[in-house]
């Protein structure tokens, strides 16, 4: 995907004689911000694409952020914006997505294109995570239709679409969180589970049922080694397909938003 990407830049460059390119707003120094912005900026470059990265002090107002948002929205060089979580305290996200153009909302954040998303309604913007997931069910020919799917985590940023987008595909699905009871009981039941609780190998081999497609998008610090939701070694010996961490879901977020920005840059030149 990576290989397309890179070739889907060069043929837009060589038709519209503009480079792609995306802007990422943080607000102070967030460790797993900082090492995100860094890959997506690996990314945009092995790709050909263009990457700002926009920094304001974690004593940024939110005037200041929602300002910097509102130019970035207006301004034509810019064609996807990203703004990263956290923001600085006293900070009111919803004030800052509502700033964000929604045709360069190329993580699927604004309202409108969540909103979109849940009525499976004209053009939108999905998370790019995700997207991600749904991208590799798709390509290793995952069976969606009328599977028993189980997405554990309920985040507006992951859980919730990936619900979402199962659905879409006629997958029944069951969402779980951190007051469902007995979560093994339901995670049993899944033929294609999902794992974005941020919680370091919460789900583990005999809570999965043999043969089932495991999608993990958990990304936990471990001792220093990075570990997904999904206890690999003994999800593994029981699981069809599962994805690995690192190497599996978080690069697809990369190629995803390289694919969003891409589409959103086409958009908007075609208007
Ligand atoms: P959030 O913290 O926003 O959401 C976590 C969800 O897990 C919540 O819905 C929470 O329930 C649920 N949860 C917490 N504890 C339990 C439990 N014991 N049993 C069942 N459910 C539980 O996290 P995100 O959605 O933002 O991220 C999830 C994971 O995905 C993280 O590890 C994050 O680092 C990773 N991530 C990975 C990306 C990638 O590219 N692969 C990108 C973005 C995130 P409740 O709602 O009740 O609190």
């Amino acid at each position: 995907m990576r290989a397309e990407m890179a070739q889907a830049a060069a043929d837009f460059k060589a038709r519209w004689n503009t480079v792609p390119g995306l802007a990422v707003v943080r607000a102070g120094e967030d460790p797993a911000s900082v090492s995100y912005a860094r890959q997506i900026a690996k990314a945009f470059e092995a790709a050909g694409m263009a990457f700002q990265l926009h920094t304001l002090p974690d004593s940024a107002s939110q005037q200041e952020i929602v300002a910097l948002v509102a130019q970035l929205s207006a301004d034509p060089a810019v064609h996807g914006i990203m703004v990263q979580e956290p923001l600085p305290k006293g900070v009111d996200g919803v004030a800052v997505v509502a700033a964000l153009s929604v045709a360069k909302d190329v993580d699927g954040v604004h309202p409108e294109n969540a909103g979109r998303l849940l009525q499976d309604a004209g053009d939108y913007f999905v998370p790019a995570t995700p997207a991600g997931g749904m991208e590799i069910l798709r390509r290793y020919q995952v069976a969606l239709k009328g599977a028993q799917a189980v997405v554990v985590g309920r985040s507006n940023i992951v859980g919730k679409p990936m619900a979402c987008l199962l659905l879409h595909q006629h997958a029944t699905v069951t969402i779980c969180h951190s007051r469902t009871v007995d979560l093994g009981a339901v995670t049993r039941q899944a033929d294609i589970l999902v794992a974005a609780v941020g919680k370091a190998r919460i789900i583990t081999g005999d809570m999965i049922k043999p043969g089932a497609v495991v999608i993990d998008f958990g990304m936990n610090r471990d001792s220093g080694a990075m570990v997904g939701d999904v206890d690999f070694e003994s999800a593994a010996a029981v699981a069809g397909y599962i994805t690995p961490v690192p190497g599996g879901t978080g690069p697809m977020t990369n190629v995803m938003l390289l694919q969003n920005t891409l589409r959103a840059a086409e958009q908007l030149l075609n208007r």
